[in-house]
């Protein structure tokens, strides 16, 4: 049988290791005799599997003391409303960075939770003139008088193929949905005052989402809400108010083992940048295929793609699929093609791809 590469968007490959420790201790994990799935959260051993899963993410993302991590339910769109019952109040204010797909659904449902006026968005891309090579332009806040709780936009566009790697300057609190970036590459946290991501892209199985919050933000009015969602619960009770995803988060704990044992963020950006590259390339080297998007925006982990013949796409993606190179269908909102090539993604599995690009 042919080696399957696995591109999905998400939920997305799981590193090997870590899938081949998962099956070999699935059913008597830590000498316990029973699975982590059958055992209480506020038993000793969950709670060291916990305790150790925050603290190596910390180290991997360096994350400053004021800032708490949770471990949530309900993937990146559960915080898509989570930030706005938390932090807005009756009256509170956010400013919403437009450059995609993603961005653009976390500003409608903060228009479904709170008045209008409470969100301003501002669309930073260019995506009304079709014929234009994509990018993101960031505005200059230095100025900016305007009063808001935070500001949020998405670094990693997953659906357009559009990565915003500068620092987003502005005087009000910023808001980063980092579900399909985060672990990618080297970030400073503290230019963040919340980060969240939905686990199924770079950390592990989906349902789980991590939210990691500075600690000053939580003094913000936050609106009723339900109390698995509300952050000082998450705090008050280490993210366990309820029944947590116990196998989404032990995967994900195995997953931060994985990654501090081959090398931690730095080595990732690096092997990330390289396997980006080598995809770019013969994708613009190509005849048959091309890349919309200016190169200072182009994904490091989502890289979309289309053919200048449309009409072979649909066989583009069986002929791959029989050579073990699985899931490259663009989405269903933009169609095209598209490799989305996160940590798990190895250099092998890229390079399969690239030769098959070349010849085809
Ligand atoms: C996948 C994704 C989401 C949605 O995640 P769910 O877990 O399905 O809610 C949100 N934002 C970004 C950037 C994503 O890539």
């Amino acid at each position: 049988m042919t080696k399957t590469y696995n591109f999905c968007a998400g939920p997305a490959m799981i590193p090997e290791p870590v899938m081949q420790k998962a099956q070999a201790e699935l059913i008597n994990w830590n000498g316990l005799g029973t699975s982590v799935m059958e055992v209480s959260h506020r038993d000793k051993p969950f709670l060291a599997l916990a305790k150790q899963a925050e603290e190596d993410l910390r180290e991997l993302m360096n994350i400053p003391e004021n800032y708490h991590v949770f471990f949530m339910h309900g993937g990146g769109r559960a915080q898509f409303a989570a930030v706005v019952n938390n932090f807005l109040g009756e009256q509170g204010k956010a400013l919403y960075l437009v450059s995609g797909q993603w961005s653009h659904l976390a500003a409608v449902e903060a228009k479904n939770l709170v008045a209008e006026e409470q969100i301003e968005t501002l669309d930073i891309s260019n995506y009304q003139d079709k014929e234009s090579t994509k990018s993101v332009t960031l505005p200059d806040f230095s100025n900016d008088k305007r009063d808001f709780r935070y500001l949020h936009y998405c670094p990693n566009e997953t659906v357009d193929g559009i990565e915003i790697f500068d620092d987003i300057e502005c005087p009000w609190p910023v808001i980063a949905d980092m579900s399909s970036n985060i672990l990618s590459r080297e970030i400073d946290v503290s230019k963040f005052a919340v980060i969240y991501a939905g686990a199924q892209k770079n950390i592990g199985p989906s349902g789980l989402s991590i939210a990691i919050v500075r600690d000053d933000m939580l003094q913000l009015p936050s609106l009723p809400q339900p109390t698995i969602f509300h952050y000082k619960a998450q705090l008050e009770t280490n993210s366990m108010y309820n029944t947590p995803p116990t196998f989404a988060w032990y995967l994900a704990a195995e997953v931060f083992k994985w990654l501090k044992d081959i090398g931690g963020v730095s080595y990732i950006e690096k092997h990330n940048k390289e396997k980006a590259a080598l995809l770019y390339d013969v994708i613009d080297n190509s005849d048959d295929f091309y890349n919309d998007v200016a190169l200072n925006n182009r994904s490091l982990m989502n890289v979309t793609f289309h053919m200048h013949d449309t009409n072979s796409e649909a066989k583009f993606l069986a002929d791959a699929e029989s050579e073990g190179l699985v899931a490259l269908k663009g989405h269903r909102f933009v169609g095209g093609l598209r490799a989305s090539i996160y940590n798990a993604m190895s250099k092998e599995g890229v390079k399969e791809l690239v030769r098959f690009i070349e010849k085809y």
